[in-house]
This record gives structure tokens, C-alpha cells and sequence, in this order.
């Protein structure tokens, strides 16, 4: 007899979608059939599509940092309302460089999380010593900017070239922030001298030229040492095709993306300012321009989707002028809605969702597979999606400290019923119903399965 019984659901693996019962036991996945088990509880699912939870690996809980913006509580709270079961995060208001700061960050976050969580660990230029022991101690990525941005100090080619031998050497994976510090410091100080304090300095501060060039040159440096490196946030096609460029060279080098650049256009900074103000900012001028990139993330030039989930209350975006307000949205409860939504319009096939959103992460960081898959033996962290249920997205209903989504007023359709975080229901109907300290710290499963290339 297991725990739970998932039953009369449809189970989608990157294979596809078939109608499977799911069971549960000790909070792994005891069984997926089409014959019953007999359990203590039994949930009829029929109806409902069955995922492996989403895999955010790209998150900033500011918690320690900034934790009016966001803390553990409220934004795990927000990620398992939108269906993510695990989160990778880390908060530039707090960096962690070493393993005595990622053991005390950990240590803090017991009893502060609903899902799983696993933690990055910043690069600086100076402390290149530290790579080894915090990627052993369990960072799941080093996290480097190639500019000064957030507070953290850019890495300029020769920082990066050691920064990258030395992660090479570890075994361990980088994501790195593309944009490129002279190009960008350079239009600053124009754009300053010109006494520019318009909505319109943001596109031009950070140009589409300054994250090709520092795309091109981190994906170049990657192929040259041979580390494993992650493009984080690429906001347009060209950028994804730069990264390829060497991949197909023979680097290891994989693409991340983000809603927003999918979803979000590049003129309404100048209306929105504060609330569209991220960075890269969002490229799309033409439907053309979106199609393009929804191309790349079907065929696997886009590895995977996370939400740079990067919150600030509308108080806060609205403190300051365009030049000091926080970079950054929030994402991490609507982006599995947005995504669902695509999967109805035709964009990408359920099957292909389930590998953005969680099986790609998952190999990427060592997670799988126990995160990333709903195959016997994982972990129970599923999302139960009612693929024709429609909402509008509201600032009212938002979960995260933010208060507001930048998607309010879309239509979306695909909802996420409930979600379960290793068999515990966690989020159901909108609202989070898990407890703070469910979230268990993760680090890389033994002898993690390599990741595709696409
Ligand atoms: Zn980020």
C-alpha cells in the first residue's frame, strides 16, 4: 500500500503525454501505470495533465540581502502557486563566495522554504581560490557578470578566461550575465552628459551590441577553456545564434531564457519605465521577432526556460529616477501560466514544455534524477495542470512581496490546479498551502547524468 494515488490523469514525459495513474510513496514516485495500486489516499485526477514540477533555475529571493523586496517565505510561496517545485537561487544584496557562506546561507534557509531549493555562488575576480571548495561544498552554478551591475563587480576577459579555467578544472558550470561593461559604461556616461533621464535611456544603455559582444566573447572563452557555461537570460534570437556559434565549435555551451522576452516588447520601457526596467531589457519590435525565438526554444538552441524571478514592490520601482531603481520583475508564479498559454497557442508541444521547464534544468545543475523527471524513483514534486482553465493574471492575486505581475490583464489559459513538493501538496488553486521548512536544501545528486546538448 503507498501513500498516494494520482489516478484517471494524463502523464507528460519529453515523449509525450498518455494517460497514467501516479503513486506515491515516502515522497518519491512509487509507481506510474495504467493498472491501480491500492493507496491510504486516492486523488481522481481525470481530466488533469501530470508534470514534473518546474525547475526555476534562475531566482533572487533577496533573503538574506533585500528581504523587503522578497524573503524565502513569501517567494517559495509564490514558485509553488505557479508550479515550480524546486528553485536555484541567489541574491546579489548577499553574495556567497565561499563554503562557509554557502553552509550559513543554507543553515539560515532551514525552515524558511515550501519547495526545494538549491543555491548558487558568485564569482569575483579576486577570490578565484574559493571556486573549488564552494562547488564542492554544493553551489549548483557559479554565478559571474561580464559588467558592473546589482552591486556585483563585472569580470573583463582576463578575469574571465581564469575564472573559466579554473571552474573547467573543478568540474563545476558557470551563468553568466552577458553584457558588456565598456559598451555599457561607455553610453552611460553619454547619455548622462546629455542630461538624459527619460524611460528611453534603457535600450540605449543596454544595447542589443553590448550583449552580442559579451555573448560572443564569454561563449568564445568558454569553447577555449572547456568549461561548461550557461548564457543566462539571452533576450533575443541573435544572441541565442552567437552562443551556438560556439557550442557548434565544439563548447560547452548552453543557452538560458526568460518569459519576458518572449511576452514583453521593447517600447514599453517608455511608457513603463520602472516596471519594464531589466536587464537585458526586452528586444521584440515585431511578431517576427517573437516567432524567432519561440523557433529557437522548440528545436533546443534555447536549452531552457527560468524566470529571473527579481522582484520589487511598485513603491519601490517607483522610488528614484530610471538611473537608480532596481533592475528586475517578478516572475516565478506566473511564467508555468505564460508557458501553458504558449503550449495552447501552438507554440511549443507539452512534451517540450516539460524539458525547459524541468528536465533540462535538472541535468544542467545535478539535479537529475531526482528533480526534472516524474520516472519511479524521483522525487514526487508534481504539478497537476487543468490545460483549459482560463484566468486573467491580476496584481491582486500575486503571491510575491512585488504585489504585481508585468502580464496583468492577460488572458492565460492552462492553470495550475496544485502542486506537491516530494508527495506534499504545497499550492493549490491560486494560493500557496504548504509550510515554511517542507523546502529541503539540494545539492548534486551522485554521479549526475551529463546534459544534452539540446
Ligand atoms: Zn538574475
Amino acid at each position: 500500500m503507498v501513500d498516494l494515488a494520482l489516478e484517471g490523469g494524463t502523464l507528460v514525459t519529453p515523449d509525450g503525454a498518455a494517460p497514467t495513474h501516479l503513486y506515491i510513496d515516502g515522497g518519491r514516485v512509487a509507481a506510474v501505470s495504467t493498472q491501480r495500486v491500492s493507496a491510504r489516499q486516492t486523488l481522481d485526477v481525470t481530466g488533469l495533465y501530470l508534470l514534473p514540477g518546474m525547475v526555476d533555475a534562475h531566482v533572487h529571493f533577496m533573503d538574506p540581502g533585500a528581504p523587503e523586496r522578497e524573503d524565502f517565505i513569501s517567494g517559495s510561496s509564490a514558485a509553488a502557486t505557479g508550479g515550480v517545485t524546486t528553485v536555484i537561487e541567489h541574491t546579489h544584496a548577499h553574495p556567497i563566495y565561499d563554503a562557509q557562506d554557502l553552509r550559513a546561507k543554507a543553515n539560515y534557509l532551514r525552515g524558511r522554504s515550501l519547495v526545494d531549493f538549491g543555491l548558487a555562488a558568485h564569482v569575483r575576480a579576486d577570490r578565484l581560490e574559493a571556486i573549488p571548495e564552494v562547488w564542492a561544498a554544493g553551489a549548483l552554478y557559479l554565478k559571474a557578470f561580464t559588467c558592473t551591475t546589482h552591486g556585483i563587480t563585472g569580470l573583463l576577459p582576463p578575469d574571465l578566461l581564469q575564472a573559466f579555467r579554473t571552474i573547467a578544472a573543478a568540474g563545476g558550470i558557470c551563468l553568466v550575465h552577458c553584457e558588456d561593461e565598456g559598451i555599457t559604461a561607455a553610453a552611460e556616461r553619454a547619455l548622462r552628459e546629455a542630461g538624459r533621464a527619460d524611460f528611453g535611456v534603457i535600450p540605449l544603455w543596454r544595447s542589443r551590441e553590448a550583449e552580442w559582444v559579451a555573448v560572443s566573447t564569454v561563449a568564445l572563452l568558454a569553447r577555449l577553456t572547456g568549461a561548461r557555461v550557461v548564457i543566462a537570460h539571452a533576450s533575443n534570437a541573435q544572441t541565442v545564434d552567437l552562443a551556438l556559434r560556439e557550442r557548434q565549435a565544439g563548447g560547452a555551451v548552453w543557452v538560458e531564457s526568460c518569459p519576458h522576452y518572449f511576452y514583453l516588447r521593447e517600447d514599453e520601457v517608455l511608457t513603463l519605465g520602472p516596471f519594464r526596467k531589466f536587464t537585458p531589457p526586452a528586444r521584440a519590435r515585431t511578431a517576427s521577432d517573437v516567432d524567432e525565438m519561440w523557433a529557437r526554444l522548440r528545436r533546443g538552441d534555447i536549452a531552457y526556460i527560468a524566470t529571473d524571478h527579481a522582484p520589487a514592490t511598485r513603491a519601490q520601482k517607483e522610488a528614484g529616477d530610471i538611473w537608480h531603481v532596481h533592475f528586475g520583475l517578478p516572475g516565478v508564479e506566473t511564467t508555468l501560466a505564460m508557458l501553458l498559454t504558449a503550449v495552447n497557442e501552438g507554440h511549443l508541444a507539452l512534451s517540450r514544455l516539460v524539458q525547459v521547464t524541468s528536465e533540462m534544468p535538472a541535468r544542467l545543475y545535478g539535479l537529475y534524477p531526482r528533480k526534472g523527471t516524474l520516472q519511479v524513483g524521483a522525487d514526487a514534486d508534481v504539478v497537476l495542470v487543468d490545460l483549459t482553465k482560463e484566468r486573467t493574471l491580476r496584481d491582486a492575486d500575486v503571491v510575491s512581496k512585488a504585489g504585481w505581475t508585468p502580464y496583468a490583464g492577460r488572458r492565460v489559459r492552462g492553470q495550475v490546479v496544485a502542486t506537491f513538493v516530494r508527495g506534499q501538496q504545497v499550492a493549490a488553486d491560486g494560493r500557496p498551502t504548504g509550510s515554511p521548512g517542507w523546502g529541503q536544501w539540494l545539492t548534486r545528486v551522485p554521479a549526475p547524468a551529463p546534459a544534452p546538448t539540446r
